[in-house]
């Protein structure tokens, strides 16, 4: 007997989480996904920050079948000199500060992570590493290392040693930071946590002694760049400029990639004691970075950026509830606040039903992920949160009876 894709997909794809969402996608297109059913769903979180630019932008696809019909894989990364990737670095290295002039790209933002710690430690020669709790900065070995949270460490354990957290936006615990770090790692908006934005004070201590101590800031901007914040890239909004920029996800306009940023001294430094450094087959696979070129052209041309602001306050004045404790967030990086995990899952839920797709955060399980493309419309936008508000008056009733204005 012929088995259904979702019966497949139970049986040979491994599971990661023990509710999986369960959509069968036939499409994507625009600000839509659509399902085998032939379903329409308004996209409020762009594939988790990826897409956005939408689902199969035309000149996203063009750049890749011009770079297809070029050539594909040649060659490890870091050896021969390809078209694709050096107008990629090129372009990104113009757009960012002087001391970020120097690019190794990658598969993943996890991978991004790593190479930043290795290139930390390879630069300074010191060991020790300093994180934000409730920061996510992937899932490998090195990367898990970062995650506060021992419940998803402890069945891994032994990871990296020399790792300490602090709070994150407590600027009195930059005190932790002495001669023997060699990095801090943080995110701009934390994402996991349910999209909190950094405040300038705390970069602004971070920033100063790590400059006292010889240390180097890592930025993660692997979730909050490309435009989300209503700028290219988040730390841009408070000028507080890190030693290594971490970029990934909408970077490779819905297509696999990772990216460290830094100076050419710092990088200097993995090619030689010991010489290949890090080493990666794929890391900047010509088409791949050709989607990515292409998607840094589509952002700045179409201008998107500057309509992130005016969106974010168009979700604010209408996501407005009772039963909505507050909403976090910066730019299209918005998190609903609401009370328990069981209640969020039945708004969630009620979305999907309702042709929207929203999540919750790995660690805010009570806030409702708002990430949608960029190019989100206002129509759009009212759509979605009339789902949302009609969705949150079922699973809070009593708000609802006694608020004639949130009952739909
Ligand atoms: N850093 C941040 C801030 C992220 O949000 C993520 C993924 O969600 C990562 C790193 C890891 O990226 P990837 O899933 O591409 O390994």
């Amino acid at each position: 007997m012929l088995l259904t894709n979702r019966q497949l997909f139970l049986r040979h794809q491994a599971q990661t989480s023990p509710f999986p969402a369960l959509l069968e996608i036939a499409g994507a297109h625009g600000n839509y996904l659509i399902d085998t059913s032939g379903k329409k769903y308004l996209d409020l979180i762009s594939g988790i920050s990826v897409n956005s630019l939408g689902h199969g932008n035309e000149k996203v696809k063009k750049a890749m079948i011009d770079q297809l019909n070029l050539h594909q894989h040649v060659m490890v990364y870091g050896e021969f000199i390809q078209g694709a990737q050096t107008n990629l670095s090129a372009t990104l290295t113009s757009l960012l500060p002087q001391n970020l002039n120097c690019v190794y790209l990658l598969n993943s933002g996890a991978e991004a992570t790593d190479v930043a710690l290795k290139l930390a430690k390879r630069v300074t020669g010191r060991r020790n590493i300093l994180a934000c709790k409730h920061a996510y900065h992937g899932s490998t070995h090195a990367a898990l290392s970062l995650n506060s949270e021992e419940y998803y460490k402890q069945a891994f354990r032994p990871l990296l040693p020399g790792i300490s957290f602090i709070n994150f936006n407590d600027s009195n615990a930059i005190k932790q930071i002495n001669e023997d770090t060699c990095c801090v790692i943080t995110e701009v908006v934390q994402g996991e946590a349910g999209y909190i934005p950094a405040d300038k004070l705390f970069l602004r201590a971070l920033r100063n002694r790590c400059n006292e101590t010889g240390t180097l800031l890592i930025f993660d901007e692997i979730q909050s760049g490309m435009g989300k914040t209503g700028k290219l890239f988040a730390f841009e909004h408070d000028g507080i400029v890190p030693d290594i920029l971490l970029l990934g996800k909408a970077l490779g306009a819905g297509m696999p990639i990772g990216a460290v940023v830094s100076s050419q001294q710092h990088m200097q430094s993995l090619s030689e004691g010991p010489v290949l450094g890090h080493l990666t087959t794929f890391g900047g696979h010509p088409v791949i970075a050709a989607a990515a070129l292409a998607g840094i052209e589509v952002l700045l041309e179409s201008k998107l950026m500057y309509q992130v602001e005016a969106k974010e306050i168009l979700f604010r004045t209408l996501l407005v509830h009772p039963a909505i404790k507050s909403i976090s967030g910066k730019g299209l990086m918005l998190a609903v606040v609401l009370d328990t995990f069981e209640n969020n899952l039945n708004v969630i839920q009620g979305c999907m039903a309702d042709g929207l797709i929203t999540d919750w955060f790995l660690f805010a399980d009570n806030r409702i992920r708002i990430a949608p493309p960029l190019t989100i419309t206002t129509v759009e936008i009212e759509m979605a949160c009339k789902v949302i508000l009609k969705n949150i008056n079922r699973v809070y009733p009593a708000f609802s009876s006694s608020n004639k204005l949130f009952s739909s």
